[in-house]
């Protein structure tokens, strides 16, 4: 019986973490993509040999780490050279994040990937949550806890999807607009429909 999934998005400091914290505390395993992706290009993982294999041993430094700057320097403005590194990188994510998953032991689990449509890792999920904020607060929280500049946050936010096409494509919308308290009461209220959904699944199963 394959365990019920829930996909969890949202752009730049929406609230992704505030809400996904809240999961755990209700004891939901929560695996995210972001740790993921970098556990795969460790030193040792296949895909980081691959990734020296394909773009030299440039992007790989003494101590055998990939050197970011470098690989994100080629890849940059190059779409040919970023869809070789995806092909690399992105199934060596979704088998670490599938592993990860099949360890989880809560009554459903949480899969959290600021992009979830983009990368295609709603193949792996049975249903998908955004955590949507409007644009001001995304830019004024992230820019707050990052100490980043707007500038930095506005061309992280044109790289994702839009607001309008996340909310175009999630089933639940959890509006992350109010105080802490307020989010953690929307995560409450969906927690206890997803576990009724989850045991749904493991009884027609
Ligand atoms: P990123 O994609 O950049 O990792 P995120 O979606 O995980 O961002 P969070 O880190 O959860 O976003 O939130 C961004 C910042 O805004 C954090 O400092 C968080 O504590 C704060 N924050 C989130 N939601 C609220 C809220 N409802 N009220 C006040 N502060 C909030």
């Amino acid at each position: 019986m394959s365990l019920w999934i829930l996909g969890l998005a949202g752009g730049i400091g929406s609230g992704k973490t505030a809400a996904t914290d809240h999961f755990q505390r209700l004891g939901i395993t929560v695996v995210d993509a972001d740790v993921a992706a970098r556990t795969v290009v460790e030193p040792g993982q296949p895909a980081l040999a691959a990734i020296a294999a394909r773009f030299g041993d440039d992007v790989i430094d003494a101590e055998g780490r990939l050197r970011r700057p470098v690989l994100r320097e080629i890849v940059f403005s190059d779409p040919e050279q970023r869809r070789a590194l995806e092909a690399i990188t992105h199934p060596a994510i979704r088998d670490e994040l599938t592993r990860q998953l099949a360890a989880a032991s809560s009554p459903y689990a949480i899969l959290a990937s600021p992009l979830l449509w983009e990368s295609g890792q709603v193949g792996l999920v049975s249903r998908t949550l955004l955590i949507d904020a409007p644009e001001a607060l995304q830019m004024e929280r992230a820019s707050t806890r990052d100490g980043v500049s707007r500038e930095q946050i506005a061309a992280i936010m044109k790289a994702q999807w839009s607001r309008q096409q996340r909310l175009d494509h999630a089933h639940d919308v959890l509006v992350n607009d109010g105080s802490l308290e307020q989010l953690q009461a929307g995560v409450e209220e969906l927690h206890a429909r997803y576990l009724d959904m989850a045991g749904k699944q493991e009884k027609s199963s």
